[in-house]
């Protein structure tokens, strides 16, 4: 069932945004990894837009990896400026950042294969 991070809900209809704060749904509620929350952040991607930054987020949060997205603003410390856009870091828990940077290296269309397999198996009740 689609499950907004923000407003800790899930969504019977297949919504792609919630409609209550328009945040990007993830596809169902994660099962947390468990990590030291008092633990650093480490770095595991950088991207330009906040649109990327939340797709990143999202495929993280629905393997159960916490991530934060810390915008860079334009003409920051690296002075990047993409189509006039700053950098997002995307940040997980240092325990969490092997499997983060795993999950970020599997290739789009196995992505979309497991997601179509998991949604067979979600219970519409
Ligand atoms: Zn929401």
């Amino acid at each position: 069932m689609p499950y907004c991070r923000y407003c800790d809900k899930e969504y019977p209809e297949p919504f792609e945004e919630c409609p209550v704060c328009h945040h990007l749904l993830l596809p169902a509620r994660p099962q947390w990894r468990p990590y030291d929350p008092a633990g650093p952040l480490v770095e595991v991607a950088t991207v330009h837009g906040p649109l990327p930054a939340e797709v990143v987020r999202g495929k993280l949060e629905v393997n159960g990896i916490p991530a934060v997205i810390q915008h860079e603003s334009a003409g920051g410390i690296y002075g990047v400026i993409v189509d006039g856009l700053g950098a997002e870091h995307i940040l997980v828990p240092a325990d969490l950042a092997t499997e983060a940077r795993e999950v970020l290296d599997l290739p789009d269309e196995l992505d979309e294969e497991d997601e179509l397999d998991e949604a067979e198996d979600i219970d519409k009740d």
